[in-house]
């Protein structure tokens, strides 16, 4: 494995790369989640590039940029085991520079619920994602359904700018008792992982509904509050949405994805379910 922490020897290594490329991009403290990611890079392609970048412009003020846990040689020892062919550790230097030309999010789905509680998140990560997916020149990027409105963002990016890449969306990991993987889950101390652990009981209870034939949607975020109201410290939202990101009234099966951002102590944390 090579690791470039600068873009010219990145490129350098990454012209040598003849067949198909599969790209993950992270920001480090790798996890299975970020593993599962890999490994299917790893089936899907010939190449694996993976790069591990905290991008400040996708943090809002007051939020844990100065904390977000840092592994590097673990990170690196993960990615030779996994077989990764090239790691890309740039600095903000290298991906930045002053006065930049901006990309934004979508209005609407850009600034509803993550976008909402956190504006401009979306705007800072499409511009690195954009930054990355052109420096890599992937054949495919691997993303996880974990961040659901973060991937279909991208998607739309893709789109929208007739990039030639193929997004793959990837399922959720999650720990045995149900936590979605998180590298913001070594914040969590281990009683509140415990009271962290209704989130995922909670988005459980609301598939088992629908899977009892309940489809209005005011019934079921009830359900779900009450699972939550106990033991998450304030709830930013559940939302039972369509695949574009619109509120539903009504369960469509096939189309819905169910999310829940909630914090637990000084931890914010969000999962989802696609029914
Ligand atoms: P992050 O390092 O948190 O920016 O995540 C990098 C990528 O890994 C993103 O595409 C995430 O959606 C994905 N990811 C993070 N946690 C999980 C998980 N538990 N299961 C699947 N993918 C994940």
């Amino acid at each position: 494995m090579v690791v470039a922490r600068d873009y010219i020897s990145f490129s350098k290594v990454r012209e040598k790369l003849k067949g198909s490329v599969g790209f993950v991009p992270t920001m480090g403290a790798l996890h299975e989640g970020h593993l599962s990611l890999i490994r299917r890079a790893k089936e899907e392609n010939d190449y694996v590039i993976v790069s591990i970048f905290v991008n400040p412009t996708q943090f809002l003020e007051g939020e844990d940029l100065d904390k977000y846990p840092k592994k590097e040689e673990a990170d690196k020892k993960i990615c030779q085991l996994a077989g990764v062919d090239l790691l890309y550790l740039p600095t903000v230097e290298q991906i930045y520079e002053e006065d930049e030309l901006l990309i934004s999010a979508p209005k609407i789905r850009g600034y509803i619920l993550e976008g909402a509680k956190r504006p401009g998140h979306f705007d800072g990560m499409l511009q690195v994602v954009m930054k990355l997916l052109n420096i890599t020149q992937a054949n495919r990027a691997y993303f996880g359904k974990k961040d659901a409105q973060q991937l279909l963002l991208i998607e739309q990016m893709v789109r929208n700018y007739f990039m030639n890449i193929e997004i793959v969306p990837c399922e959720i990991v999650r720990d045995s008792d149900g936590l979605a993987l998180s590298s913001r889950n070594v914040y969590l101390s281990s009683s509140e992982r415990k009271r962290a652990l209704s989130i995922s009981r909670s988005l459980k209870r609301g598939v088992k509904l629908v899977q009892s034939g309940e489809y209005r949607v005011d019934v079921i975020k009830e359900a779900m509050k009450s699972i939550l109201e106990k033991d998450v410290d304030c709830l930013d939202y559940i939302a039972i949405v369509n695949r574009e990101f619109k509120l539903l009234k009504d369960i469509e099966e096939g189309n819905t994805i169910v999310l829940i951002a909630a914090w637990v102590g000084d931890t914010r944390l969000i999962d989802n379910l696609w029914l």
